[in-house]
């Protein structure tokens, strides 16, 4: 193979690391739905958090709100979508990207979705629900009309670990 290793030969795979443009911003929103996620776990829900960003702009914001609100469908995503196709007076949220903390599950997938959300970025995944790849993936099924790109692995640790001191702190000891 090849002989000549010079590094300006091919100056753009010498040790660049993978840049993706988002990242800085998906971090900064990803922020704000742990956020959502703490608020959440505080009033003793499951501690996830949702944010809908247009470009660079917040449209929505919401926590898991099942218990308080006696709804299975009140999952932080679900919540933000819908109050973010109210800001928007449009129930297609075309060009939106939706944050979530974890890996969204077969609802919530379905209602971003049928909004039409183009980008999804998760923070954890989750291997027993997860319908972004993980059990299920639907963000990219050739056989739905709609196609959601999908970042995975934003501030997982600071997701996850919510998610496992909120479940520590509630697990009864089997005996
Ligand atoms: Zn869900």
């Amino acid at each position: 193979m090849g002989g000549d290793r010079r590094p300006d030969r091919h100056p753009s795979f010498v040790h660049e690391p993978p840049t993706d443009p988002h990242l800085d911003a998906d971090r900064r929103w990803m922020e704000e739905a742990i956020r959502e996620a703490a608020a959440a776990g505080a009033r003793g829900e499951v501690p996830i958090g949702a944010v809908v960003v247009l470009g660079d702009r917040l449209l929505a914001r919401a926590g898991n709100a099942s218990v308080a609100v006696h709804d299975p469908t009140a999952h932080a995503e679900v919540r933000a979508l819908r109050a973010a196709a109210h800001a928007a007076r449009n129930y297609r949220l075309l060009e939106t990207t939706l944050y979530v903390t974890l890996e969204p599950c077969v609802m919530c997938m379905g209602a971003a979705l049928h909004a039409r959300v183009a980008r999804l970025v998760y923070g954890c995944a989750d291997p027993k629900g997860g319908a972004a790849g993980s059990l299920f993936d639907l963000a990219s099924d050739q056989r739905l009309n709609h196609r959601i790109a999908v970042t995975a692995g934003v501030a997982e640790d600071g997701c996850r670990a919510l998610l496992r001191e909120f479940f520590r702190t509630r697990r009864v000891p089997s005996t």
